[in-house]
């Protein structure tokens, strides 16, 4: 199988001499072209860390983190700039999208700064607005949705441009249940139905339960890993709160 997103060994360090915290460490990983991998962990495990050295927004100490075989902690200037844009799509828990544009405009946003022509983009994002059920609000602004048509349209962005990668940052972390599973549902269809490839935090094992694979992290360092397999929603949530009791501390409160 073809490895999307491969980790290898990484250490990330803050501070310095006097006060060094060691948010990762020696952390290796790989996920697949078409896998929803979960990492859950309770509060200063490391995720954020994790997530941010992925998604370029901050850099590993040492160590090399590939994504679709080009080594990304390398990446400077345009080529840089080139991989956030295409290569990722991001998801984040409070949506960020603009507020003075249209759900129409948001999307078209990702598409236009990689100029793609405007027939294109009026094609791609009726598709897109098809498939996360999101049409009837193409037209309105951010302050006329609920939270879960937010999130779908911030999806919508994200999937839009075929990003090799889609990176979520508890996406559930600011939608009600019923929102919530109806955007889980969506990752589901996306995944299995476009191949589209996920890698999301969350602290909420009903959240992770929807994933294929959930990793959990401790300290920085993967701690345990369960695999969906053929099992259904229900039970693999009954295997994931399992681990999170043996992890205990906060990860416990968050449930
Ligand atoms: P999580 O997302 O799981 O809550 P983080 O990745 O935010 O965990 O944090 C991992 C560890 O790194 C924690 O001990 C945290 O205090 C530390 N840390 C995170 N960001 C910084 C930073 N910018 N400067 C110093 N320490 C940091």
């Amino acid at each position: 199988m073809n490895n999307i997103l491969k980790i290898e060994k990484i250490e990330k360090y803050y501070g310095n001499k006097s006060s060094l915290t060691k948010a990762i460490d020696n952390l290796s990983l790989n996920v697949n072209e078409g896998e929803f991998v979960a990492i859950m962990g309770a509060s200063g495990s490391g995720k954020t860390t994790l997530l941010n050295c992925i998604s370029t927004i901050d850099k590993v100490t040492s160590g090399h983190i590939y994504v679709a075989g080009e080594d990304i902690t390398k990446l400077k200037g345009n080529k840089l700039n080139a991989f956030r844009r295409e290569g990722l799509g991001f998801i984040f828990q409070d949506f960020n999208l603009l507020d003075t544009l249209t759900a129409y405009e948001n999307i078209a946003l990702a598409l236009s700064i990689q100029n793609v022509k405007v027939s294109e983009i009026e094609k791609r994002i009726k598709k897109v607005a098809k498939e996360l059920d999101i049409e009837g609000v193409l037209n309105k602004y951010p302050y006329q949705m609920s939270g879960g048509q937010k999130q779908r349209v911030a999806s919508a962005r994200a999937i839009v441009t075929n990003p090799k990668l889609i990176l979520a940052d508890e996406p559930t972390g600011a939608l009600d249940s019923k929102s919530s599973k109806m955007l889980l549902e969506k990752f589901n269809y996306l995944n299995k139905e476009l191949n589209a490839t996920i890698l999301m935090v969350t602290h909420d094992a009903f959240t992770a339960s929807y994933s294929s694979r959930v990793v959990f992290v401790k300290d920085g360092k993967i701690f345990n890993e369960l695999i969906r397999g053929n099992e259904s929603r229900k039970d693999f949530f009954d295997k994931i709160i399992d681990v999170v009791t043996l992890l205990g501390g906060d990860l416990n409160d968050a449930l």
